[in-house]
Parts: structure tokens; C-alpha cells; sequence
């Protein structure tokens, strides 16, 4: 059953997480030991998305030790934004945040990434990795990444993607994430009226154990995704601005030779 406002834990922490068994109990930890110093009521939520190690255990084991954890469990990998959704329909906190599980992204940022949603009054404060601890290859990509979704969405952030985030609880249960748009989140946000975005850099980590689960297609497939979500976003209620535009201008570019061979006809 939905909470009441004042009935709702300061906090939920949405973690996605496929095959990081060995980063759990540490993140967990870090996250119990920030919310205890800050004295905030909070809940865990961790997201297996169908994860083929033992994270389910882990996971089992760390719902046991702190009844502030919860866990939900895929059958199958749906993929980070499923995972992301999924957590947001289940969250209950005032303020939700959103982290990575594999330690790359650090607790210690939650106490002023949630002063910033409640006194500061954002929809959503994304963070950026100022100084990033990812290879090259990644880290020039994603430069280009960000500049063509800044122009695209008209929205000056850094770093779209980063996984650390928080939300005003209202936008959480007032936006969907699915296929891979979670690179874009605060591009659907904004079209969902939620414009008070914000940004604050955070400390970014090298991954400590296991890899990176997405490869360097993410950056086609990342275009590709902006692309379908600004025309979804712009034409989904009034289709025919779009079509209707590519009609015109192909009449328009047809007309002049049809009526050449009218002439001719009469000739
Ligand atoms: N993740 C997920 N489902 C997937 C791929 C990744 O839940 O299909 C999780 C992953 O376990 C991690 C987060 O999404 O908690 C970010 O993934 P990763 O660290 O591999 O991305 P990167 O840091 O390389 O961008
Ligand atoms: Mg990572």
C-alpha cells in the first residue's frame, strides 16, 4: 500500500545490479554507515537484474542482517533501465537515489544530493564525474555523448548518464524507464514537467571488482535511443506534424514533374 508523505523513509537508494557479488556487502555497509551518521530514515532497495553469480544470496543474506534492505529479483536480464523502473514503482522515500552497485559511485554523496532535492527544491540532481576513473575509450566518447544529448535536449548537464541521481518522489512515480533510456532520464523527466534539474559533481571510483557490462556499442545504440525519444517525445500526441511535414514536402518535390508530363500530354 502507498505511504503517506510524513509515513515514508527520507530515503530509498535504487540499486540495478547484474553479477556484483562481491561489491554488495560493502556498499550495503557504506550506505548503513552514511544514513546512521546522518540519522535518516531509509530503505535499500537492491534490483537483481537476472544476475548469474550469487548476488541473489548475497542479497538474501544482507535482507537478513538489516531489515532496511529489500531486494526484488529478475528471471532474466531485463537491463539497467528495466531494473531502474522497477525500483521506482517499489520505492517509498521522500527522496530516492539511484547508485551503481559495483563502488564506483561513492554513499558519502547522498546527504547533499538529498539537501539539494529538499531545501533547494530540485526535481532531480544528476551527478557529474568531474574526474573520471574509466579508459580512454570511454572517456572521450562519452564527452561527444554528452554535447549531442545537451543540444539535443536543451538541458546543461555534464554527464547524462552517471548513476548517481536523485529524485523528488513524484518524479520517480511519474516517468517510465525502459529499453536503455536510463542514459536519458533527465531528458524524460523534463518532458514529464519535472524542469528542475540539477547538477553536483561527485567523486567516481575505479571499478574494484568484476567489468563493465556494456560494451562501446552503448554510444550507437545511446544516439539511436535520443533520436526515437526526442520524436517520441515531440510527435506521440500529434503523429501528423510529422508524417504530415514529410508528405508536403514530397508533393511538393513531386508536383512540378507531374505537371511537365500533363503539358506534354497535350502537346
Ligand atoms: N547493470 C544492470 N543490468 C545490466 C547492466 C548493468 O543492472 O544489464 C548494472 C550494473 O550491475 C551496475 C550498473 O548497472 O550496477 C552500471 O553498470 P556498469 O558498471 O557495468 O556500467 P559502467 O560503469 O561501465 O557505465
Ligand atoms: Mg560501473
Amino acid at each position: 500500500m502507498e505511504k503517506t508523505s510524513a509515513s515514508r523513509p527520507q530515503i530509498s537508494v535504487v540499486v540495478p545490479l547484474l553479477n556484483e557479488e562481491e561489491s554488495l556487502p560493502e556498499l550495503c555497509q557504506w550506505i548503513e554507515k552514511v544514513m546512521v551518521a546522518h540519522q535518516f530514515t531509509y530503505e535499500i532497495l537492491l534490483v537483481d537484474d537476472g544476475s548469474r553469480d550469487n548476488s541473489w544470496g548475497v542479497i538474501q543474506g544482507l535482507v537478513k542482517q538489516n531489515p532496511a534492505c529489500r531486494g526484488i529479483r529478475f528471471n532474466r536480464n531485463y537491463g539497467k533501465s528495466a531494473a531502474l523502473n522497477t525500483g521506482f514503482r517499489a520505492a517509498q522515500g521522500q527522496v530516492i537515489i539511484t547508485m551503481d552497485a559495483d563502488l564506483q559511485d561513492s554513499p558519502d554523496e547522498i546527504p547533499e544530493l538529498y539537501r539539494m532535492i529538499r531545501e533547494e527544491r530540485y526535481d532531480l540532481v544528476s551527478g557529474w564525474k568531474k574526474k573520471r576513473h574509466d579508459p580512454i575509450t570511454k572517456t572521450i566518447p562519452t564527452k561527444l555523448f554528452n554535447a549531442v544529448t545537451r543540444a539535443f535536449s536543451g538541458i546543461h548537464l555534464h554527464d547524462f548518464n552517471c548513476g548517481l541521481k536523485a529524485y523528488r518522489h513524484q518524479v520517480v512515480k511519474n516517468i517510465e524507464v525502459y529499453g536503455e533510456m536510463h542514459r536519458y532520464i533527465p531528458v524524460i523527466a523534463k518532458w514529464a514537467g519535472y524542469g528542475r534539474i540539477g547538477e553536483k559533481v561527485v567523486l567516481h571510483q575505479a571499478r574494484k571488482y568484476g567489468k563493465t557490462k556494456f560494451g562501446l556499442s552503448r554510444f550507437l545504440y545511446g544516439f539511436l535511443d535520443l533520436l526515437s525519444i526526442t520524436f517520441v517525445s515531440k510527435f506521440r500526441k500529434r503523429p501528423m506534424h510529422f508524417f504530415g511535414s514529410f508528405g508536403i514536402l514530397s508533393f511538393c518535390w513531386g508536383t512540378p514533374g507531374r505537371l511537365v508530363d500533363f503539358d506534354q500530354l497535350f502537346i
